[in-house]
């Protein structure tokens, strides 16, 4: 009996390969373009034996799996988590699921075009994870709060502290010893810094474009988060189906194309198919111009593609346009809309309050951290500090510091 039903799933599958494809395949680089799990990329600054079945990159997906800083992603906000209502709302994404999001995408695109999925998907885990709470809101006060001591907050560069320095799960050393690898797309993945104003960043190759693996996590991220924003907005009431459909090209062609396929359906489902579509839209698109790209630089290995005159992943010169679109209009319509900005205007308040209390007097602070406080100066051990904390936390804590 099994054996029959795996047969016809066999079939199933094999029908379905057999079936002209909807998009073409997109060609798969040369593989030495690809990371190599072994060699210089693949080394720790703490040199350990070698896994007998984990490549050096599946091993650091799982050390930023396993760490405290990861779980406190699923308590900090992503956009927003209190509805126009002031209720709570347990589907809006919180930054872990929104990394998830993100670690799905990159995976699938990193193996699509035969690039090292495990190292995608270690950067895809860490992109957000030195993201203070309150969402970009608490990231601008932050960095506000910072520039009075001549400082500014850049959270790929607070990812790598936290990984090199405040995880400690390891008898044999602090931090996470993650590979070069994943250290260099951890700041190297959405932004170029030069080694003139970043001299402590000197062994991340600072004058070469990063790899690929890191160079598809800001397109992964933009397509993960533009998808799921529009559908947040929409669950949330901030946004209506009318204002998405005016308002956003790529809404509106796929959504008259669910519609012509799906006439009775709720306009619910309407709209996610039209999300499902958009999202599958931009990957597909970010596939192909990615491997086009790629052959016009005519790059064949890892070393070429960092000497190229430009990053190669991208996204196609009409989809980028059709993406700049949809995000202006998240801009205007939901993250800056009416109806957030109580919720920004209160995270300000918080990140401000609580760096000025613990300024003021830096024995509030936790002993681990007024250790570093000698060396670091304290402006940036407050920041430290306030950058870990959930929204939650933060809340607690501003409370307490209001009470005392
Ligand atoms: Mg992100």
């Amino acid at each position: 009996m099994a054996r029959n039903s795996f047969t016809v799933r066999y079939n199933q599958t094999e029908e379905m390969n057999d079936m002209p494809a909807h998009t073409h395949l997109p060609a798969v680089l040369p593989a030495a373009i690809a990371v190599a799990d072994a060699g210089a990329l693949a080394l720790r600054v703490h040199t350990e034996p070698q896994h007998a079945y984990r490549t050096p990159f599946a091993r650091d997906s799982a050390r930023i799996l396993h760490a405290r800083a990861f779980r406190r992603l699923a308590g900090k906000t992503q956009v927003f988590t209190r509805l126009p209502s002031d209720q709570v709302s347990d589907h809006i994404r919180s930054r872990l699921t929104h990394t998830l999001e993100v670690a799905q995408i990159s995976r699938t695109v990193a193996q699509a075009l035969g690039l090292n999925a495990a190292l995608a998907e270690a950067l895809a885990l860490t992109h957000d994870i030195g993201h203070p709470p309150f969402g970009h809101a608490g990231e601008k006060a932050l960095d506000h709060a910072l520039k009075a001591h001549g400082l500014s907050f850049d959270h790929n560069l607070h990812a790598l502290r936290i990984v090199t320095w405040f995880e400690q799960r390891y008898a044999g050393f602090r931090g996470l010893n993650l590979t070069l690898g994943v250290r260099e797309g951890i700041i190297k993945h959405s932004r170029d810094y030069s080694s003139a104003t970043h001299p402590e960043l000197a062994g991340y190759f600072l004058d070469q474009r990063p790899p690929l693996e890191a160079q598809l996590i800001d397109l992964t991220d933009e397509i993960a988060y533009l998808t799921a924003d529009l559908e947040d907005g929409l669950d949330s009431g901030i946004l209506n189906l009318s204002q998405v459909r005016d308002g956003v090209e790529l809404f509106r062609r796929f959504l008259s194309q669910a519609q012509a396929e799906y006439a009775a359906a709720a306009p619910r489902l309407l709209a996610n198919e039209a999300l499902r579509q958009i999202l599958n839209a931009l990957v597909t698109d970010l596939l192909s111009e990615t491997s086009a790209r790629v052959a016009r630089s005519g790059a064949a290995t890892l070393e070429q593609v960092r000497h190229a005159p430009m990053r190669l992943a991208a996204l196609s010169p009409a989809m980028e346009e059709a993406r700049a679109q949809a995000k202006h209009f998240l801009y205007a319509n939901f993250y800056n809309a009416p109806a957030m900005q109580e919720a920004h205007e209160h995270a300000g308040e918080v990140i401000a309050g609580l760096f000025a209390y613990f300024m003021e007097d830096p024995g509030r602070l936790p002993a681990d951290h007024q250790f570093h406080i000698a060396t670091e100066g304290p402006a940036r051990i407050v920041t430290d500090y306030l950058a870990g904390m959930t929204d939650s936390y933060v809340e607690q804590c501003w409370a307490h510091s209001r009470a005392g």
